[in-house]
């Protein structure tokens, strides 16, 4: 089952993600994460994007439609993946159907996590408090992150409703209420998964 978490910086993507990677055995396939540790590495690609990262802006699609085109053939994404974090513009999500189809998978859901944005600056600078921050976590870069996921990334939603893949799911809820919620979305979804999963 391939999965897309959708939803602004912050809505809790990746907590979520890195939860259906343990319970589920699905890859969290997270752009940012596999950016960032190219930046870490010091490769050419790394020192190509730091800039781009820093500021909040994004990497070309080709950039990051070549990391996942690449990774999506490592064996451990053959039973399928929760994509966190791509795709992130209309361009990528056709070369994600694209590069999936050709495979014959598909996005099967999207994910939505829906949170009031008054919170997402909130939650940043609590993991400035707890020394738990990247880079790009402050409020000035916060702020164009929210506006290129506005301009860039929000018209995502209507692609996947078109095709039915959309559930929405309240991101504002405890963590442990999000979790269930998704799983009640992905078995509603892939009838037999659970009792596969037992
Ligand atoms: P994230 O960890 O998903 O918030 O990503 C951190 C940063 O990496 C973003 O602000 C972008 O600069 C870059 N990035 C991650 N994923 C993508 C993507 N799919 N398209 C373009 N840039 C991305």
């Amino acid at each position: 089952m391939n999965i897309v978490m959708f939803g602004p910086p912050g809505a809790g993507k990746g907590t979520q993600a890195k939860i259906l990677q343990e319970t589920r055995d699905f890859p969290q396939l997270s752009t940012g994460d596999m950016l960032r540790a190219a930046i870490a590495a010091g490769t050419p690609l790394g020192r190509q994007v730091e800039a781009i990262l820093a500021k909040g802006d994004l990497v070309s699609d080709e950039i990051v439609i070549g990391i996942i085109a690449e990774r999506i053939d490592k064996p451990d994404c053959a039973k399928g993946a929760v994509f966190d974090g791509f795709p992130r513009t209309i361009p990528q999500a056709e070369a994600l159907d694209k590069l999936l189809a050709s495979r014959g998978r598909k996005i099967d859901l999207v994910l939505e996590l829906k949170v009031d944005e008054t919170i997402l600056l909130q939650r940043v600078e609590q993991r400035i408090k707890q020394g738990t921050s990247r880079p790009d976590d402050n409020p000035t870069t916060l702020k164009n992150r929210l506006e290129v996921y506005r301009r860039n990334t929000a018209p995502l939603l209507a692609f996947y409703d078109k095709q039915g893949k959309v559930v929405t799911i309240d991101g504002m809820a405890p963590i442990g209420e999000v979790t269930k919620a998704i799983a009640g979305a992905i078995d509603g979804r892939s009838p037999g998964l659970k009792s596969h999963e037992k």
